[in-house]
Parts: structure tokens; sequence; C-alpha cells
């Protein structure tokens, strides 16, 4: 494992983060939701921004790419499918490709259905994930561009990353999460140990994140549509795990 990570917080509820391979120097930003907290993240790193990684094109996670692509002439890396809406790309990417910073080797997989052209990064080597708005600790994004079926897909797809890959979202949401999923899981032991663990990151200030998927996946209720006691606990039983996800979806909306 080579590859470094320096996290920090952006806008009200982001995360901004960058990823460095100090073989060759090269320093990706996954995401840009305001230039400045990046630059000061640099500045505290000693990293040369040679790339960002976009995951989605919504202005939270877009807003700061002009004026560091102005300052620093990084290369930015977008969702081929959002490309169009992402004025400041340099290359548009999808399932299959490989992005090198440095020596470092990043998978695109599309996961798609918060927005329709989402990608997540995956340093399969480094066994880091950025997963922006489509998966987040104890929760995911919300449904705006795709249907419940795909997002059910994109999150299936990051649950079946190794257990021991370390998740990067794009939101510090992880304790209003749990409040909601201990309505969807009160007797899930993983949920109730994450649950003591965010208490005390927060109280000492820190992020919630990085976290691996095993984790999630034995506590993110949105990734356990699939398990037949979380469906019957939610009064369907039987029904499909898309149609379990899409309901548990709802009341996160409405909650
Ligand atoms: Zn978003
Ligand atoms: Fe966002």
């Amino acid at each position: 494992m080579t590859a470094k990570t320096y996290l920090f917080n952006c806008l009200s509820d982001n995360f901004g983060v960058l990823v460095h391979d100090p073989a060759s120097g090269a320093t990706a930003a996954i995401d840009a939701p305001e230039a400045a907290p990046v630059e000061a993240a640099l500045k505290a790193s000693g990293w040369r921004l040679s790339d960002i990684l976009v995951t989605h094109h919504h202005s939270d996670h877009t807003a700061g790419i002009a004026e560091l692509k102005a300052r620093h002439r990084c290369r930015v890396s977008v969702p081929r499918a959002e490309a169009a809406r992402i004025p400041t790309a340099d290359a548009g990417v999808a399932e299959g490709d490989v992005v090198a910073l440095g020596k470092l080797q990043a998978r695109v997989l599309d996961t798609p259905g918060h927005t329709s052209g989402h990608v997540s990064y995956w340093f399969e080597a480094d066994k880091l994930a950025f997963v922006g708005d489509t998966l987040f600790s104890i929760g995911c994004g919300r449904v705006i561009e795709g249907t419940a079926e795909m997002m059910w897909a994109s999150l299936v797809k990051l649950r079946d990353l190794p257990a021991d890959t370390l998740c990067y979202c794009g939101h510090e949401y992880t304790e209003a999460n749990i409040r909601f999923a201990r309505t969807i899981e009160p007797d899930n032991r993983a949920l109730a140990a994450r649950a003591a663990e965010v208490t005390a990151l927060r109280a000492a200030g820190k992020p919630t994140i990085p976290v691996t998927i095993g984790a999630e996946r034995e506590a993110n209720p949105f990734l356990r549509a699939d398990v037949a006691s979380v469906a019957a606990g939610i009064g369907m039983a039987g029904r499909s795990p898309a149609h379990v996800f899409a309901e548990i979806r709802e009341r996160k909306n409405r909650s």
C-alpha cells in the first residue's frame, strides 16, 4: 500500500480528500467542493495538485474545479455521461476505465442513481474507494436522477468490494444516518457498535470516515435490503431487494 490520503472538511458538511503517490508526486483531489480548503490541504500536506477526479456533477462537488485548474493546470477527469454538465472537464471516464495517478491506478466504477452518471474511483491495490454521494457511512445518497433499482445495483457493486477496502464518501452525515438506521434495525449489534464509535469520534471533533466496506456491510441498512430480517422488520418479507431498498430510502426521505 503506497497511496497516502489527506482528509479535510469543505462547505458545511462535505468532505474533501487528496490522494497522493509518493513515488511520482502525483496528487488527486477527489471532487472539489470549493477551492480554498483544497489549497489549504495542499499547503498542509506539501503535495502538488496534478488531478481532480470527479464523482458527479453536483455543484457541491465541482464548484472549486475552475479555480484549482487555473492555478495548478491539473487534469480534470469526470464521469463521461456528465461531461457536458461539467464544463471544466478534460477527460470523461466510465466503468472499465483505469485512471493513472502516477504509479497508482484507480478503476472507474459506474455507480448511478444519485445522478445518472455518478462514478466511484477504486484504487484496488491500495484498498481505497472514493464513492461520492452513492454510499455514505450508514446511509446512501438520495435517488435523484436514477431509479431505486439502479441505486440498489450501485450499492451492491460497492458492497462487493473487498471487505478491507477503506471507503471515503462525500458528506459527514453519519450521526443522522445512524439515528435513522436504528429505526430500521434496532437490534443490529454492528450498528450499535458503529454508533458508539461515531459518538466518540464526533465528541473528539474527528471525522467518521474512512470506514471499511466490511463494517458498512454489517451495519448500513441501505446495503442490507436483501437480508430477510431487514425486509421482515419493515413489513416487506418476500419482496425484492430493490423494493425493500426503495422503501427504506423513502422512509429516510420522510424522516
Ligand atoms: Zn450530490
Ligand atoms: Fe453532495
